[in-house]
């Protein structure tokens, strides 16, 4: 990702404005669609549909018409990107856009430019046409200054902070605390594997973000007790303020960017992170989470009312916060074919060193102390090294013991303990 900062003229600001309130538009009528899609209905309706219902949209509204239909119809693939990715996104069921928080659109380059394969040569379809790729218009005006098409707005200037132009198929406007910033889409290259044929394991969690199975405990940076504090207060504020008016604003303003610190630090640990396990491990596994369950709302139904809400929303945001999902993201695309994903139950209850599953093992949120072979080891790193080794484990315990002895297997169930509620 290559970010700048834009700075559009105020005609031009004023049209961007209308494209992040219309996209924003769209991708909340999406939303709503979807929350009420009844299940026998079967699949909520794909790309092609909802852009047909734009279509009627358009027809029926004077302000959505004399918008940019560009702009819409991008709103609602990336919409329908975000279903299809949610299992595995980190982000989970798309959520609903609010003003002043999710304001940005993206935008598809529209320049064609050839497409080559690894060795050079042109890659061609099965007709043996050479395939072209969709590219953004860019140019640069001088040393510090470069521009960008965006449409309906003509050359926007953005603030050159690289020596080289951007090449991306697409970006992405966004606005945020009065600032206008561009972000190319950029595929990290691919990092070179050490080759020494060494394997790392990778357990994420809510205490830990990331064991390692070398014993490394990685945790992303979040905000600290004191800025949490700040921006409960400014969330507070700004709702109170009275409606549409410069207060508000000024308070979402300010809340924003707290947040925007912290999706920062969460972004750049991210790369920082993928590049060591690339760069570092020829074959990295990752336990495969299931995000939507993990997520999922406590609330329950009105006859069967959820327990612990209050808590499972708590880590839900945890959850999230931790961008489990970025970090196999990034890892795939710096270390392409060698990420591998391991299916996860049982890897927190199975001793890494004799391979019994027992919950008992689990004296506590940190804690391994095998029951069957007495393998000491932090719970963490012990998921991880399982998951290392490629077992997420079937519930089967080994018929012969280990160093213990024999252990006469009690009757005590394998299910995953629950995680206590963060702090
Ligand atoms: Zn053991």
């Amino acid at each position: 990702m290559a970010r700048f900062r834009m700075y559009p003229t105020g005609e031009q600001e004023w049209q961007l404005l209308l494209h992040c309130a219309q996209a924003r538009y769209v991708w909340n009528l999406a939303v709503e669609q979807r929350s009420y899609w009844a299940r026998h209905k079967g699949a909520s309706p794909g790309y092609v549909e909802l852009a047909r219902q734009l279509t009627e949209a358009r027809a029926a509204s004077e302000w959505l018409r004399e918008g940019n239909a560009e702009v819409q119809q991008q709103a609602l693939r990336n919409f329908d990107l975000a279903v299809k990715r949610r299992f595995d996104s980190g982000f989970g069921e798309p959520s609903w856009r609010k003003r002043y928080r999710d304001e940005g659109f993206r935008v598809i380059g529209t320049d064609r430019v050839p497409e080559f394969e690894p060795d050079g040569s042109p890659r061609l379809n099965r007709k043996g046409r050479q395939v072209l790729a969709r590219s953004v218009v860019v140019q640069k005006l001088n040393k510090r200054w470069a521009q960008v098409k965006v449409p309906g707005c003509g050359w926007v200037r953005f603030r050159l902070t690289r020596r080289d132009l951007p090449e991306a198929k697409t970006f992405r406007v966004t606005w945020r605390r009065g600032q206008w910033h561009v972000a190319f889409a950029l595929v990290p290259e691919p990092v070179a594997p050490p080759g020494t044929g060494e394997v790392i394991g990778i357990d994420r969690g809510v205490k830990v973000t990331a064991a390692l199975s070398d014993g490394r405990m990685l945790n992303c940076p979040q905000l600290n007790s004191k800025e949490r504090a700040r921006l409960r207060k400014q969330e507070r504020r700004a709702s109170r303020a009275p409606k549409d008016s410069p207060q508000k604003r000024a308070e979402h303003a300010k809340a924003a960017k707290i947040k925007a610190t912290e999706a920062d630090r969460r972004k750049d640990w991210c790369e920082k992170t993928s590049t060591m396990l690339a760069s570092g491990f020829d074959l990295i596994r990752f336990e495969k989470l299931n995000i939507k369950t993990m997520t999922a709302s406590a609330k329950g139904t009105a006859e069967t009312p959820g327990k612990g809400v209050a808590q499972k929303t708590g880590l839900n945001r945890a959850i999230l916060a931790q961008g489990w999902g970025l970090l196999r993201t990034r890892t795939e695309q710096k270390a392409p074919g060698r990420v591998e994903d391991v299916p996860a139950p049982y890897t927190s209850l199975r001793c890494s060193d004799c391979g019994w599953i027992e919950k008992n093992s689990r004296k506590s949120q940190a804690e391994f102390v095998c029951v069957s072979c007495g393998f000491t080891c932090n719970a963490d790193v012990n998921a991880a090294n399982n998951v290392a080794a490629g077992q997420g484990g079937t519930p089967r315990p080994r018929s012969s013991t280990g160093a213990g002895g024999t252990t006469t297997r009690q009757g005590s169930s394998v299910r995953e303990p629950q995680r206590p509620p963060p702090r």
